[in-house]
């Protein structure tokens, strides 16, 4: 989590189209290619994908417009696209964008039935999303925005959504500062982007001015992960 320097976005798009789509491929992945680290990001991370699913869990999904911004390899576009949500899946890097399509399309010649509409994957940066939506996802990308430019950005996620907004971000707590420092301290040759952790109550102000009211939350903390999650509702 060493500082690359220039522009943050771009750095950040660099690092998931090379190394890092490498690493979160496999992360987000099935194959047993990861170290004891990467398996507890990847437990801790499915944790939170699996409560997203569980508050959808009893909707009619059919037709439901979702965008998923920040979408990564699909662990959560997918799987909302497969229960009939028209998804809009976007990411700032190409290459995970991509593998999220060639996942959704395995699934699909696996046999799994393909939602009436099918769903868009598409590179972008998050504030370059637009459209309407009834559902605006963002889990796990705040942690590549720095604090400065959160509250453009959730303004922005909240404009698209007509419904629901449902973000997850790495809490600044003491604790996670501290262990945030030591991971710095021992910088691995792939976790080559900055790692921001956000105040709940400034992200809870952010969404609040953006005129959303949070009607779930959720935390989900493994030895090495941690994400707070929020379901956010239009007020
Ligand atoms: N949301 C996915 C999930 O939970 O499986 C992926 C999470 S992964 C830790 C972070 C993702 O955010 C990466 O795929 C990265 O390319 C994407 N990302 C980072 N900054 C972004 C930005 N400004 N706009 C869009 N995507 C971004």
């Amino acid at each position: 989590m060493s500082e690359t320097g220039g522009d943050e976005a771009e750095s950040v798009r660099n690092y998931f189209n090379t190394v890092g789509a490498d690493r979160w491929k496999k992360i987000y992945g099935e194959t047993d290619e990861v170290n004891k680290v990467q398996l507890d990001i990847r437990q801790g991370h499915q944790k939170t994908v699996d409560k997203v699913i569980g508050w959808m869990a009893g909707k009619d999904m059919n037709g439901v417009t979702v965008c998923d911004a920040g979408c990564g390899t699909g662990s959560l576009a997918i799987p909302l696209a497969l229960s009939g949500a028209a998804v809009s899946a976007s990411d700032i890097s190409s290459a995970m964008v991509g593998e999220a399509e060639v996942r959704f399309n395995n699934e699909i010649a696996a046999g799994k039935k393909a939602p009436s509409v099918a769903p868009k994957f598409e590179a972008l940066g998050l504030e370059e999303c637009s459209g309407k939506y009834d559902v605006v996802t963002c889990i796990d990308v705040m942690i590549h925005y720095p604090t400065d430019r959160v509250n453009g950005m959730i303004n922005h996620l909240a404009s698209l959504s007509e419904d629901k907004l449902i973000v997850s971000f790495a809490p600044k707590t003491l604790a996670y500062s501290i262990l945030k420092r030591v991971g710095e301290l021992f910088p691995g040759p792939s976790k080559a982007t900055r790692a921001y952790l956000h105040a709940e109550e400034d992200v809870e102000s952010a969404l609040k001015a953006a005129g959303f009211k949070v009607t779930r939350r959720e935390m989900t903390a493994t030895q090495f992960y941690f994400s707070r999650l929020l379901e956010c509702e239009r007020v």
